[in-house]
């Protein structure tokens, strides 16, 4: 039994659905509803949503998230075809073209790439032997905010620069600039986790914190150890950045950490690096090193969101907008992976394909309604939120719509994969901030109709708030979340993202509730408010005020 294939009505197989997911509350709720003739508005939302379809979700997903498109890193060729086909499904619904270029949004960006053969590390004093170190063991850290890596000017040239060895989770409180100055810091720094997002940022923010604490001590730079691994796994593939954000003093990605400026970080792999390193004493080791990292070049690229427009059928309230989206980017392909012996495309079905289809099959399902909704519903997806949220974050700092007339933003992330680290959550519906704002209240009452319990994780809802594709609406003022089936789930950020496991009619039943939610905040009058009564949600009712004037209350 199927949904998308019985000759049951769509109604009798959701009904089955909810029964198969034994989601009794849900259902014995759903019922009476379900059973009243339908009238007016609760008729034609019906229509436009039993157009979201099973098969025609299968098509998309098992598409943008093939091979062929190689993992959609940004910038990629094979981001440039997931956004093509995108902006394809958006001509074919009929939305208007809401972009610069048609449907996309271009960010004319800057690719750095830096020439690692060129990289040079070796050691003079200390008291065991010097390893030589080759080009392929050197990398340079993760891009936390303020490393200042991939500046033109960013090259590092350090001759018989001190090493000083310092254990980074045990810094001692009283050292002082005379200690640190102009040495360089030798340190090792945790394997970061694969699969838990949570703890990977614990420790990204751990490690920033260290590294702004030594340029503060005035260290030109970290030098950390990695025993666990041989070469380079990644971190000098070329890289997009935003020009203006340097010009703003951002010059990486914004990891959310707040623009602090840090120490540049090189990380040298392998196991003689790391005897050498154990070889050393606490504190000034009387060792030295000579560091040439050469300074990157830069050539400029494209990359592109891509918007399309339902123009509502309200004479006022078509001038106001509400925003569905998700990120279309992924991770690409793996570093040092052979494709003739394994699987080496990060396919990113769940993350973020799944969402992308979802904003693409409800551009396709809401715009067959007639009377369209009397507020305009904007489809967006995101380039680079695998870089920080960047593309979501150009948005917020370009907006095709007014920010002060777009009334909500639901943002879709991993709504395809049931089977998460908690637990099946089939018929489930998490929201992020769910009770910041009147947006999680919409999604629980569509939730309702369609037979999915919408909830607030007891966690993680408000702790994933600001890491999604959300933050930057939400931080200029709008009421924005992010609805996901799944926070973690066995093949987060790995090869394994295929689309084949994707749960496609749990999906299906999402994909309907987000879409009944965006018809309802569509349709209201009322515009969506932020929680007063929530003290997390208090700065963005600040940026609320700041949007409306204060005026408005
Ligand atoms: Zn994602």
């Amino acid at each position: 039994m199927r949904a998308g294939k019985t000759s049951l009505s769509l109604k009798g197989a959701a009904l089955v659905l909810v029964v198969l997911s034994g989601a009794w509350g849900a259902w014995a709720q759903t019922r009476p509803r379900a059973a009243a003739q339908p009238k007016g508005d609760e008729a034609r939302f019906r229509a436009a949503l039993e157009q979201v379809s099973v098969e025609s979700m299968k098509g998309h997903l098992s598409f943008i998230a093939s091979d062929a498109l190689e993992g959609r890193k940004t910038p990629s060729r094979g981001l440039d075809l997931a956004a093509e086909y995108i902006a394809a499904q958006f001509r074919r619904a009929g939305l208007e073209p809401a972009g610069d270029d048609g449907y996309f949004q271009t960010a004319n960006w800057r690719l750095s790439a830096r020439d690692a053969a060129a990289f040079h590390l070796s050691f003079s004093g200390g008291t065991g032997p010097s390893p030589a170190v080759t080009p392929e063991q050197l990398g340079v850290g993760f891009g936390v905010a303020g490393f200042s890596f991939w500046e033109p000017a960013g090259e590092l040239n350090l001759s018989g620069a001190r090493l000083l060895k310092i254990d980074h989770a045990n810094v001692p409180a009283a050292l002082t600039r005379e200690q640190v100055g102009g040495r360089v810091v030798v340190t090792e720094l945790p394997a970061f986790p694969r699969g838990d997002q949570g703890r990977l940022l614990q420790l990204l923010r751990e490690e920033n914190e260290f590294l702004s604490r030594m340029r503060g001590l005035g260290s030109p730079l970290v030098l950390a150890f990695d025993r666990g691994s041989e070469r380079v796994r990644g971190g000098r593939a070329p890289r997009v950045f935003d020009p203006e954000s340097r010009s703003a003093g951002r010059n990486v990605p914004d990891l959310g950490f707040g623009g602090v400026q840090t120490a540049p970080l090189v990380v040298i792999h392998g196991a003689a690096a790391a005897r050498f390193y154990d070889s050393l004493p606490a504190g000034d080791t009387q060792a030295a090193a000579d560091v040439r990292i050469p300074a990157p070049s830069e050539t400029p690229v494209k990359v592109r969101n891509v918007a399309g427009l339902l123009r509502g059928s309200d004479p006022a309230l078509k001038e106001t907008y509400v925003v569905v989206s998700a990120h279309y980017d992924h991770l690409g392909v793996r570093d040092n992976c052979d494709p003739s012996k394994e699987d080496c495309v990060n396919n990113g079905a769940n993350d973020d394909g799944s969402g992308t289809v979802g904003v693409i099959e409800l551009a396709s399902a809401l715009s067959k309604l007639n009377p369209r909704p009397r507020r305009s519903i904007l489809f967006l997806t995101f380039f680079g939120e695998e870089l920080g949220l960047v593309g979501s974050r150009y948005y917020g700092r370009h907006p095709l719509v007014p920010l002060a007339q777009t009334v909500a933003q639901v943002n879709m992330e991993q709504i395809g994969r049931t089977d998460d680290s908690e637990g099946p959550q089939v018929g489930t519906l998490a929201v992020t901030g769910f009770d910041y704002s009147d947006v999680g209240a919409a999604l629980a009452r569509a939730g309702e109709l369609e037979g999915v319990r919408v909830y607030k994780h007891p966690t993680k809802s408000d702790a994933y708030f600001s890491r999604s594709d959300n933050q930057s609406l939400a931080d200029a003022g709008v009421p924005a979340h992010t609805a996901g089936v799944s926070f973690d789930f066995p093949d987060y950020h790995a090869v394994g993202d295929e689309w084949q496991k994707i749960d496609f009619e749990n999906m299906a039943r999402v994909v309907r509730t987000v879409g009944r939610a965006l018809l309802a905040l569509a349709d209201s009058p009322q515009e969506p408010r932020w929680n007063e009564q929530n003290p997390k949600a208090a700065p963005y009712i600040q940026a609320w005020k700041k949007l409306h004037g204060e005026s408005r209350q």
